[in-house]
């Protein structure tokens, strides 16, 4: 299984010679496996993927996983070449919200004040699929989808395809008190700890093992301290979330948009050191657009 990155970048695109490196479109992963692929994610970064799989000619069919729907995870959809292509095929899967299914959240990204061409006025076959803490299949993809912790419901995907195991979990906060030690209203100190305890816990069990871990890396842990709550981790929480799940490969994901790409590598140094300094080996990347890494190898 191989995994090739067409977006890296969180929240906001952020193109310039500041990012050129590392690049500057929102999510978009593909995942492959021989013949057979999937892609994570409708950020800009498919809106290069579609037009290279629209450049290769015949039919396409492509099954897209969205992990939520902020706007980074969705905003590359109306510029995805192969929808507009009559004779392809579309599966759209992803979590429902509490008052909208995927399709409605899609459809209202796509309404005339925004858009000019309706979800429904596509050429190709676009279909949604609700989800929730599913297991299923995808052609030779065994995938788990789990919640993580973020502003809108939001799935991680657990994938194993070819005796190997992706993780793809970008946007996640470390689940902490929110009543930060303050009012309990009514639930006991030990309640609330142990509470989140196994909440992180159960996080871990998902990431566990994984040959290739995609992590929300997006803050500094001086930027986290002002931003508790806003759905993401910093680098160093990523970093013990990976040793204690004892992941093979820990790629930082969802970068900041604006750190540039010196600030990026100099992240990267501090993350190696920290795994160095609790004497773990494992491998630490950047993710990087245009980069294709093998899982497991
Ligand atoms: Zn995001
Ligand atoms: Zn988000």
């Amino acid at each position: 299984m191989k995994v090739r990155f067409w977006g890296v970048r969180g929240s906001v695109p952020t193109p310039g010679p500041r990012t050129v490196r590392y690049g500057g479109n929102t999510s978009c992963v593909e995942v492959i496996a021989g013949e057979a692929s999937l892609v994570l994610d409708a950020g800009t970064g498919i809106c290069e993927l579609g037009r290279v799989l629209a450049a290769r000619g015949g039919s396409v069919q492509t099954e897209l996983l969205i992990t939520h729907t902020h706007m980074d995870h969705i905003q590359g959809f109306p510029f995805f070449v192969p929808a507009f292509i009559p004779g392809n095929r579309i599966d759209v899967y992803g979590p429902k919200e509490f008052d909208k299914g995927l399709f409605d959240v899609f459809r209202l990204q796509m309404d005339y004040s925004f858009f000019p061409v309706r979800v429904s006025e596509l050429a190709a076959t676009v279909e949604f699929h609700d989800l929730s803490e599913d297991r299923f299949a995808v052609g030779p993809f065994r995938i788990a989808a789990q919640a993580l912790n973020h502003p809108v419901l939001t799935l991680g995907y657990r994938i194993e395809a070819e005796g190997s195991t992706l993780v793809y979990a970008p946007d996640h906060e470390p689940y902490f008190d929110f009543m930060h030690g303050g009012e309990t209203r009514g639930l006991s100190r030990q309640a609330i700890e142990e509470t989140v305890r196994a909440q992180n816990d159960r996080i871990v069990e998902f990431l566990g093992r994984a040959d290739l871990l995609v992590l929300d890396s997006q803050y500094t842990p001086q930027e986290y301290e002002k931003r508790h709550g806003w759905g993401h981790s910093s680098w160093s929480h990523s970093v013990d979330l990976a040793l204690a799940a004892q992941v093979r490969h820990f790629v930082l994901f969802h970068h900041e948009p604006t750190r540039d790409d010196d600030g990026l590598e100099r992240v990267l140094g501090e993350a190696r050191a920290r795994a160095a300094a609790a004497g773990s080996s494992m491998e630490i990347s950047l993710a990087r657009e245009g980069w294709t890494v093998e899982v497991g190898a």
